[in-house]
């Protein structure tokens, strides 16, 4: 796998699997557009600390289609093209129904659909006018586990990750015309700020038995997968859903 002179833009690439995933693209001679949304200065501290040269931190609420569109210019401006998107962004809130009241219930499928579907939804048409343009490109998104098995507490996440599957293979039938590649990675538990309460909780055993592993993902099992699916010669696996459990 190559990635040099290619550019890649990882959304949420601050912390967790973002960031594992700049570091991979990075090791792998990639120039790695920083997205981050609040950790300023960790994307900052990891743009220094990459492997390689030109790579850059930006910022942008995804949840605000205007900040979207600002970032795919910004990126363009700064390096003329778009090779690799990862759509890795997200938020997870626990909101079970029986605990809901109705305007909190909107609330929260409001912002989870927000950023965790309509925002990778928004970052891939605009990448696309870019890819359609250069004739190649490659589209990750990362799903969830909870897309295939519910999220009882969670529902608006499992309904978001499940759209976000069915936006990644009609995708990849549209833009299969332009050589550019739409698959998904699915992962399971993951040890990153967004389950590290689950995991160090009193359910932290029962979830690594879940995994014939005895143990949850690591931030750098995922970025492997997201790395070979953006890897030249995966075309044919376009539209595929890797899931990581
Ligand atoms: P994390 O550590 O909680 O990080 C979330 C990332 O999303 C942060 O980089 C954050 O940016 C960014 N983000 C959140 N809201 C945003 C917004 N409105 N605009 C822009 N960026 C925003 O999460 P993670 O565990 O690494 O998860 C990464 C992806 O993997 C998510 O899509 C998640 O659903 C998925 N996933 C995770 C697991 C798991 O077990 N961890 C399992 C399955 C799927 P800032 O920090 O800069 O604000």
């Amino acid at each position: 796998m190559d990635f040099n002179e290619k550019v890649i833009l990882v959304t949420g690439a601050a912390r967790g699997i973002g960031r594992a995933c700049a570091e991979a693209f990075a090791r792998l001679g990639g120039k790695v557009a920083v997205h981050y949304h609040t950790s300023r200065s960790a994307a900052q501290q990891l743009v220094e600390a990459l492997p390689g040269n030109g790579h850059r931190a930006f910022s942008a609420d995804l949840s605000d289609p205007a900040a979207c569109q600002r970032l795919i210019d910004e990126v363009i401006r700064d390096y003329g093209r778009l090779d690799v998107l990862v759509n890795n962004a997200g938020i997870y809130e626990v909101k079970p129904l029986k605990e809901s009241g109705y305007a909190d219930w909107q609330a929260t499928w409001r912002s989870t659909l927000g950023t965790n579907l309509i925002a990778p939804a928004n970052l891939c048409f605009l990448a696309a006018q870019v890819m359609m343009k250069q004739n190649r490109g490659h589209i990750i998104n990362i799903s969830s586990r909870g897309a295939f098995r519910g999220e009882p507490d969670a529902p608006a996440y499992g309904a978001a990750k499940a759209g976000l599957n069915q936006l990644s293979q009609s995708l990849a039938w549209a833009l299969a015309q332009y050589n550019i590649f739409v698959g998904v990675v699915a992962p399971g538990f993951v040890r990153t700020d967004m389950t590290t309460s689950l995991l160090d909780g009193p359910g932290g055993d029962a979830i690594r038995k879940q995994s014939p592993l005895n143990r949850v993902a690591t931030v750098e099992e995922i970025a492997e997968a997201v790395v070979r699916l953006a890897a030249d010669g995966m075309l044919s696996a376009t539209g595929c859903i890797l899931d990581l459990n």
